[in-house]
């Protein structure tokens, strides 16, 4: 699985790092990013998915059902 933040359509609600803490933050502006990424280097389109840890895809999944703006991205 690899996942991706669309940063441009994210509400700040913060609901993905309830589901996932370990995959996902906020930056500054309350904008996701999958803090997997390098350094937390935002992972804001499909060049920049990141693959997720098997004990972190459940959760990844969720937060993406959750998610009120559908920007998390996942490639199965
Ligand atoms: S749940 Fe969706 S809208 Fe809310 S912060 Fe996370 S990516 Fe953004």
């Amino acid at each position: 699985m690899k996942v991706w933040v669309e940063r441009a359509l994210c509400q700040g609600s913060e609901l993905c790092i309830e589901a996932s803490g370990a995959v996902f933050a906020t930056d500054d502006a309350y904008v996701s990013f999958v803090k997997l990424a390098d350094e937390g280097a935002p992972a804001a389109s499909a060049d920049h998915a990141v693959v997720v840890p098997d004990e972190h895809q459940d959760g990844v999944r969720v937060a993406a059902q959750d998610c009120p703006a559908q920007c998390i991205r996942i490639v199965e």
